[in-house]
């Protein structure tokens, strides 16, 4: 395993490992596998692509597919150009993807057909569109004129290598920006933690556009050696039937996708051999203590919690050998600072710890921390309190050093089946609809989904409009996991002033 100790690139960590173990498997998808060999050559072959396009070290490329070896050569193959890759859902509408295009200011955008017809007609200023899944395919085929042993020049590890963009409490989403030096240290800090070697296969069906798939799932499996069972998307039915079938040892969920494996009938737990899985995670969103029991009984597992964000990788993780305690996300993972204090301190500028056993407010410090919004100092400023990321989760400390997530301090921050919707970015959405007079989103408790959008809305006099529609709506302006699951119509929304809504009182009242 690549050592912790000395910052490195994600392409130099992946091209080492790549050489020492050419011909083990990194991936198999659709029963194809490929190994460090094919990916490294693929990737460099892509990496090539882009310089023959003209990219330069530090400029943006855009990469929206879906979970497929040409996403995976098309992540590599971007870093391994120097390029800052920006990943996008795929899912994403229109409105979406021209909006992260705009802001980062991307050179290239590389997307599935649809995003390409959408880029043609909107044609972007500066931007090149590029055929995602051609491309990455010419590369494994070998199609493409480049010379695969000649590589691009070394990269700086402090240098930018991903831009994710996250919701916030404001407006639309932001982008984060992580040097490769966070990426590699904490990714590999948390490779440690949990004892993964190359022996350890892991069952990818997260969406590799988030840094749970992404960061832990793709990019730390390649650097640590081990191997990638990647699917296009996460089927319940199908999940038991694969760990069997490719001697999976490792799993990475949220926890809709536990409460769904949880729900399977016996017949299908059959084919679940406990003894190759060693690790079963959860994250992203909080795992409550009824489905970490739940899937003890059935499963003969205690899940892994670890807690992590876009900003700061990854921050607590359950230890790895000991007992395992319901409703705890474990201690901060190595070289990661974490301290719990006052948010109204913290509102005003002060850091005021608080004792063991009370609530306060996650500030985290160290090396895996982001470098700022994209171009956004002032949003930063905002978060950093005294070079501590402000996370905005509440959580208590026990006395063992265990943490436990008891709740967030913004009620316009939504986690619904692991992903981080802002409330106003879908407000701002409803409320370009003509009948919409004012509208308020929050999250509501939801077994399945963890929280669950719902809009009330307050529609302008004489409208005439049904949910469905509004759904519609919304439909063609957000990815879908950011549409409302209900919008409700109200005469009246609980407020503190003109446009200023009580959500905690109408969560009490909508639930
Ligand atoms: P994201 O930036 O999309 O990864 O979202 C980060 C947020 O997800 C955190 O600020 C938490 O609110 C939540 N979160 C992540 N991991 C956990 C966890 N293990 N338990 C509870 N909440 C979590």
């Amino acid at each position: 395993m690549q050592s912790v100790e000395s910052p490195t690139s994600l392409d130099a960590a992946f091209h080492s490992t790549a050489t020492r173990q050419a011909a083990a498997t990194a991936l198999v998808f659709d029963d194809v596998s490929y190994s460090y060999r094919a990916l490294r050559i693929a990737s460099e072959r892509f990496a090539h692509a882009l310089l023959a396009a003209g990219i330069e070290p530090g400029q943006r490329v855009v990469v929206g597919m879906t979970n497929s070896p040409e996403l995976v050569v098309s992540i590599l193959g971007t870093i391994a150009a120097g390029a800052i890759l920006v990943p996008v859902n795929p899912a994403a509408t229109a409105d979406e993807l021209l909006y992260i295009i705009g802001d980062c200011g991307a050179r290239l955008a590389v997307v599935e057909s649809a995003h390409l017809g959408v880029l043609r007609d909107a044609t972007p200023t500066g931007l090149t569109p590029l055929d995602g899944p051609n491309l990455g395919r010419d590369c494994f085929a070998a199609t493409l004129e480049t010379s695969a042993d000649r590589r691009p020049n070394a990269i700086d590890p402090r240098s930018p290598a991903l831009i994710i963009y996250t919701s916030g409490t404001t407006g639309r989403p932001k982008g984060a920006v992580l040097s490769h030096e966070a990426l590699t240290t904490n990714l590999l800090t948390v490779a440690e933690a949990w004892r993964w070697t190359a022996n350890d296969r892991l069952l990818l069906t997260l969406p590799c556009f988030h840094l749970h798939g992404l960061g832990l799932g793709i990019l730390t499996s390649l650097m640590v050696g081990s191997s990638i069972v990647l699917r296009r998307r996460f089927v319940v039915d199908e999940v038991l039937a694969d760990l069997a079938r490719f001697e999976c040892t490792m799993f990475f969920g949220v926890p809709t996708m536990y409460s769904r494996l949880v729900a399977l009938p016996d017949t299908a737990l059959r084919t679940y051999r406990r003894q190759r899985m060693r690790l079963w995670v959860s994250g992203s969103a909080p795992l409550n203590a009824a489905l970490f029991e739940r899937f003890r009984e059935r499963f003969g597992y205690e899940l892994m919690d670890r807690y992590g964000m876009t900003e700061c990788c990854f921050v607590l993780s359950t230890p790895y050998d000991e007992p395992r305690r319901p409703g705890m996300v474990g201690r901060p993972l190595a070289g990661v600072d974490v301290r719990l204090v006052d948010p109204d301190a913290a509102d005003s500028g002060k850091i005021v710890d608080v004792a063991d056993g009370s609530h306060g407010e996650i500030l985290i410090r160290g090396s895996n921390l982001f470098s700022g919004y994209w171009q956004r100092p002032q949003e930063t400023q905002r978060v950093m309190l005294d070079g501590y990321l402000r996370s905005g989760d509440i959580a208590v400390r026990e006395a063992d050093g265990m943490f436990r997530i008891v709740g967030r301090s913004s009620v316009d921050i939504i986690k619904s089946r692991g992903f981080k919707v802002g409330a106003v970015e879908i407000e701002e959405a409803l409320q370009r609809h003509p009948a919409v007079e004012e509208v308020a989103v929050v999250g509501l408790p939801d077994p399945d989904q963890g929280e669950r959008v719902v809009a009330a809305v307050i529609l302008r006099r004489d409208a005439q409009v049904s949910t469905d529609q509004l759904r519609a709506h919304v439909r063609t302006l957000l990815a879908p996991h950011k549409v409302p699951a209900d919008i409700v119509f109200v005469d009246d929304i609980p407020r503190i002033g003109p446009g200023k809504f009580k959500k905690k009182e109408l969560i009490a009242r909508l639930s």
